[in-house]
């Protein structure tokens, strides 16, 4: 690879290559081409946005001797400013402050006659840090500007200005270059320059940048030199000291289970492999947040750091008002680290808040929030930093009536034949107000009430597992003699447990108790639909049948379960299974 910078390989030479600030970009170029450029301009904006390359741009095309397509990049003027040579193009860097005396000299000498082009550029970067008396010559020459002279003035704090400079200038505020456009260049480059460049390495990278282009070049650079061959994500983690998406899902998911002592292994382990821990506090604040905007809309669109698998795992199993809970802990944290003297020590202590605010609550002491009607989805990062109360009440109070009014053996047993009437294992449709009715018509009081003594002493005997996790976040609904319908608060809880996968484990995991029937999981609000509609049809004597479920098959042999044979069978029958065969002789 060349050994010039990056950033100055790959500086813009035309206004179209500029990436971002569309708006500097399209005023200035139109002040070029009418030939109505000001006598100065001041751009302001964060470090790396541009401000620069675009003051050597306008630099070079107001000289340019084909103001049409200025710049043109081909005559004696652009030629000579691209190398830098163009004795009419002067560049101050303010911040230098070496040579004060020169600088204000150089400014005095501002009304002499350009020697090349028709202007005279005088490009001060860092203007706010000009002396005293450099500044009040800059000023005198803009309050009565020579026509042949171009001031433009560069900083990243134009509040340090003098308001009569400012005033004199037409400003333009460089913004903040978008994560995906940063992202774009960076790719473009790495196939210009010939190397390989993973998609989530370059956004690790815009990430780090943080809008500017400079950075972003320069961590691309650095990368280039310590990856070999291709620059992964990883590698970005390993040297910049992020921890991995997976990692801090790890760490939290420790943290979900209460396990203290592996939390606090990982921390060290974070630490000893130079794991920026006040990066990663913010950084969790962001899973976090994910997992609750996922928890209530369930749109994968809205995630920005997980993806839908990752934020289904953190938001089943809990609830957004725990979530959010610990959200804060985090903000107290990084508030903590300004003052403190080891941020482990307080992220530790933030860890262990974590735990307390993620504890689960038990069946009996704490009722389940209702959903209210409309998704709270577009509040819930406002609610970061003043959590709404989460209406209190209690479902099973309606279970129960309905319970007494129901006398399960009025319904009749349907015709297992009835294909829309069978309810096959590994095949739960979505838990609607329908499927819900025609599962609580076969239910009653009395195996509610057993099943839910059974389960007490399951979980409470039990260390977390993934399903206790998932079952201390669910109240029983209601039980009859093949299901158990459990009242989850969040749609993607109840989306976990009807995973067939999870849902098969779960029912192996409910036999332990003594339970030998299929988890079913509904949302609290479809549930309470579900009854409302009970209520009605019963009083008309009108309840839908029973719909008929079957159990799971007896626990297979390991290698009878990752058969694909016997999987093709599961699912398509026996017949075509061995019409595929013959087809292959
Ligand atoms: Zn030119």
């Amino acid at each position: 690879m060349s050994r010039i910078a990056l950033y100055q390989k790959y500086r813009s030479s035309t206004f179209e290559e500029v990436v971002g600030q569309e708006y500097a970009v399209r005023s200035i170029r139109n002040a070029v081409h009418s030939g109505q450029v000001g006598h100065a301009y001041l751009f302001c904006g964060p470090r790396g946005t541009g401000k620069t390359t675009m003051a050597r741009l306008l630099a070079k095309a107001v000289n340019c001797d084909s103001p049409q397509k200025a710049p043109c990049g081909e005559c004696e003027n652009c030629r000579a400013a691209e190398e830098g040579s163009h004795p009419d193009i002067i560049e101050i860097n303010a911040a230098n402050e070496t040579h004060v005396e020169d600088i204000r000299d150089l400014i005095d000498r501002a009304r002499l006659a350009s020697m090349l082009g028709k202007h005279k550029i005088y490009i001060i970067d860092e203007v706010h840090q000009l002396s005293s008396s450099a500044a009040s010559a800059l000023l005198k020459t803009l309050e009565e500007p020579p026509a042949h002279v171009i001031f433009i003035l560069a900083t990243t704090d134009p509040q340090k200005l003098l308001p009569t400079i400012i005033s004199r200038c037409q400003r333009f505020d460089f913004t903040k270059v978008e994560k995906s456009l940063i992202q774009k260049h960076l790719l473009h480059i790495a196939s210009q320059e010939g190397f390989e460049l993973e998609s989530g390495a370059a956004d690790k990278i815009a990430e780090l940048a943080d809008g500017g282009m400079r950075d972003a070049l320069s961590i691309l650079e650095q990368a280039v030199s310590y990856s070999e061959g291709k620059i992964t994500e990883e590698d970005i983690n390993r040297v910049y000291g992020l921890a991995s998406t997976d990692q801090k899902i790890a760490l939290l998911s420790a943290v979900f289970s209460n396990d203290l002592t592996e939390t606090l292994r990982m921390i060290r382990d974070y630490e000893a492999h130079g794991i920026d821990l006040k990066r990663l506090t913010s950084e969790l604040m962001d899973v976090l947040k994910d997992a609750v905007i996922y928890g209530y809309t369930q749109k994968e669109s809205l995630l920005k750091v997980l993806n839908k698998s990752q934020a289904v795992h953190l938001s089943a199993g809990h609830k957004a008002k725990d979530l959010l809970r610990m959200i804060e802990d985090l903000m107290k944290a990084i508030e903590s680290y300004k003052t403190a003297q080891s941020v482990a020590s307080y992220f530790e202590i933030a860890c262990m808040d974590m735990m307390a605010a993620a504890e689960p609550v038990s069946f009996r002491d704490e009722p389940k929030p209702i959903e209210t009607e409309k998704p709270k989805a577009a509040r819930a990062p406002a609610m970061v930093s003043a959590p709404e109360p989460v209406k209190e009440e209690t479902f099973s109070p309606e279970i129960e009536t309905m319970n007494l009014e129901e006398p399960a053996e009025e319904s009749e047993p349907a015709d297992a034949c009835q294909e829309d009437n069978h309810l096959k294992n590994n095949e739960i449709p979505e838990m609607d107000e329908d499927l819900v009715l025609r599962l609580l018509v076969q239910c009653n009081k009395d195996a509610k009430a057993e099943d839910t003594e059974k389960l007490k002493k399951l979980t409470e005997g039990l260390m977390m597992d993934r399903y206790a996790a998932a079952l201390r976040q669910t109240t029983i609904a209601a039980s009859g003699a093949d299901c158990i319908l459990f009242s989850v608060s969040m749609p993607a809880i109840a989306n976990n447990i009807n995973e067939p996968k999870f849902n098969r484990g779960l029912y192996e995991y409910l036999k332990r108790a003594d339970i030998d029937k299929m988890p079913f999981a509904a949302c609290e609000s479809v549930l309470k639909r579900a009854v409302s509609s009970y209520r009605t049809l019963y009083a008309e004597k009108n309840l839908p049948e029973r719909i008929v479920i079957e159990r799971y098959k007896e626990d297979k042999t390991e290698e009878e379960k990752i058969n694909p044979e016997q999987r093709m069978k599961d699912i398509f029958g026996d017949d075509m299974v061995e019409v595929i065969d013959e087809g292959k002789d």
